[in-house]
């Protein structure tokens, strides 16, 4: 299959599990999932199924990686924390809708990993953190948007702290060994609304940082 061939069909699924919002398609065919998979899983890049990568950890599936930005309604001058970087797939694809990214990883080999590819994908408008980013990033707070790509039980009390009013919060919810509830979460004038969007899968929202 021809580059061009495999495109549109990493966009035809996409839109057949309900990514549907222009914004978001442009933006995940303009960051190429390729380059943020190594090794022996790099061929199945383009195939809509969660990868491994290092420090036993995942690079999302790709329509849930969609429907998580879609349902982030992200706007071009804001400011988004995404807690989980991960391979910085996902944060790659919302440096392309946001004005500025800050993504935070528990394991520093990780972000070493995702530094030198944001730098090779010429993306200078993410920056990335080592923490626990259950803590969120008080200093940089608030955010319009954060996004979570682990599972918590509970909404992480800081998170909900940083997050500006008018803000929009996506996270899984529930046990890390049963299925999980995606959740949208925002931000009113005197709390706060929460919408259950669809069952997910995540790896568990950990405490401190990796060993790795
Ligand atoms: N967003 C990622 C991507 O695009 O590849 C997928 C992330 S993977 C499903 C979840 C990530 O969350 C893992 O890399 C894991 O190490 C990280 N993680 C888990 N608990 C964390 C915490 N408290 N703070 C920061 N990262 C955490």
């Amino acid at each position: 299959m021809s580059d061009a061939e495999r495109k549109m069909q990493f966009l035809y699924q996409l839109r057949s599990k309900g990514v549907t919002d222009k914004r978001v398609l442009t933006a995940m065919e303009k960051i190429d999932r390729g380059a943020f998979v190594r090794g022996l899983f790099a061929d199945r890049a383009y195939e809509d199924m969660p990868l491994p990568i290092n420090c036993g950890q995942t690079i999302s599936q790709p329509s849930v990686v969609g429907l998580m930005t879609q349902a982030l309604n992200v706007q071009p001058r804001d400011k988004v924390l995404e807690v989980g970087t991960g391979s910085g797939y996902q944060a790659a694809i919302l440096s392309v809708l946001a004005r500025r990214v800050y993504t935070v990883e528990r394991h520093r080999r990780l972000v070493n990993e995702v530094r030198e590819v944001f730098e090779c994908q010429n993306l200078p408008n993410i920056t990335v953190i080592t923490g626990d980013g259950s803590h969120g990033l008080p200093d940089q707070a608030p955010f319009d948007r954060i996004l979570v790509t682990a599972a918590a039980e509970d909404p992480p009390g800081p998170l909900l702290a940083q997050l500006r009013v008018g803000g929009i919060m996506v996270l899984p919810v529930g046990q890390s060994d049963a299925v999980q509830s995606l959740i949208k979460v925002t931000r009113t004038d005197d709390g706060f609304d929460y919408d259950e969007l669809r069952p997910v899968r995540f790896v568990p929202l950990l405490e401190g940082l990796g060993k790795e």
